[in-house]
């Protein structure tokens, strides 16, 4: 037989109640709740003492058994494994006396290290004081801090096309404030024009790891980390490059990249698309020679973009990439500064304007050349 809810709650009933009655009937059916809380609270206390570890009475597993969110059977744990140390507490809530929210925020409590003074203090306060004194005397144990060091670590991935890499990192509070700290400090350094302050802690993590492989600091001699290229010729050559290119036992890169390294770099080895014949070869081949390199850069005294007074890797770049034809030629190299040249001309996709003047150079979308 089933039943109407009308006739289930006596509904009908209701209606002529006043509406103090009926705040009284809604307190005395939470009084109701928070007895039968009490109970379940001990049942569940029981249930998680008797559990094999395997089974385990955790948080997933109660949510399903009772069909009740994440939150709810978190909260219904946490209060069920504090019964012992808050029996007074847990009395109030046996009587109906105190609310299972408030159990719950004095089980928080009692975890975050709160205890008699506080406990006492709690109980003029409504929850979401309780909540507030449970934040204040939250201690940083030693094991925690023992367990954050422990799990210390930075991971670093290639996406599967070897086009882009990730970084993810956990550090301590103290060495996180340190990273984060340089971090800042020297995106602050890099122009603003060259992107976003995300963008720019991006650069800035590059920067300092390529100060550090260099070992030198806004030393415009020397121009960038060696890096070392093999090219199978006749695929790069038949692809645009695009076949890609693999740095020696490091990533792929493509054709921006490849530009970029053929424009200002020390490289290994390094195939012409054309010609098959070697740009360059040997330990440390630099690709424009270096005679011609300080004459540039001695030329230009700093980045030639108009307004810029960086002076962070002064590099030589081809206006017309060395891909497209161009050459050594004083009137085809111009000094930049790292920023404008790797990631505001190479890996945006632009170039300098033909047209602009050679000490107040502008950067437009890189025309097809
Ligand atoms: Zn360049
Ligand atoms: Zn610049």
């Amino acid at each position: 037989m089933v039943l109407r809810m009308e006739e289930v709650l006596n509904i009908d009933g209701l209606r002529l109640t006043s509406r103090e009655d009926l705040v009284a009937a809604v307190k005395k059916a939470e009084r109701a709740i928070s007895q039968l809380r009490a109970r379940q609270l001990v049942l569940l206390r029981e249930l998680s003492r008797r559990s094999w570890p395997s089974e385990g009475t955790d948080t997933a597993r109660l949510a399903r058994d009772l069909d009740v969110s994440h939150r709810t059977a978190d909260a219904l744990l946490e209060t069920a494994r504090r019964t012992p140390e808050l029996s007074p507490q847990m009395s109030e809530l046996a009587s109906g006396d105190a609310t299972f929210d408030r159990a719950h925020a004095l089980a928080e409590l009692f975890m975050a290290g709160g205890r008699e003074i506080e406990l006492a203090e709690a109980k003029d306060k409504d929850i979401a004081g309780i909540r507030r004194l449970a934040a204040r005397c939250r201690r940083i144990r030693r094991r925690d801090e023992r367990q954050a060091h422990q799990e210390r670590h930075v991971r670093s991935w290639l996406s599967l096309d070897e086009t882009a890499g990730f970084v993810n990192a956990q550090l301590g509070a103290v060495e996180w404030h340190t990273v984060t700290t340089a971090l800042d400090r020297r995106a602050d350094e890099i122009p603003r024009s060259t992107g976003s302050r995300e963008q720019r802690r991006a650069d800035a993590l590059v920067a300092i790891a390529h100060d550090w492989l260099s070992g030198h600091l806004n030393d415009a001699s020397s121009g960038g980390a060696l890096v070392s290229v093999t090219v199978d010729a006749t695929t790069a050559g038949a692809t645009d490059a695009e076949a890609g290119v693999r740095v020696t036992a490091g990533p792929r890169i493509g054709p921006d990249t490849l530009d970029a390294i053929v424009c200002e770099g020390a490289v290994e080895v390094l195939i012409d698309r054309d010609s098959g014949m070697p740009l360059a070869v040997g330990p440390t081949g630099r690709v424009v020679p270096p005679k011609v390199r300080r004459t540039v850069l001695t030329r230009d005294q700093g980045c030639t973009i108009g307004h810029c007074n960086s002076r962070y890797r002064l590099e030589v770049h081809h206006i017309v990439p060395r891909s497209r034809g161009g050459t050594h030629d004083l009137e085809n190299l111009t000094t930049l500064c790292w920023y404008h040249h790797h990631i505001e001309v190479h890996r945006a996709g632009n170039a300098i304007d033909l047209t602009s003047p050679p000490d107040q150079r502008r950067i437009v979308p890189a025309p097809d050349w």
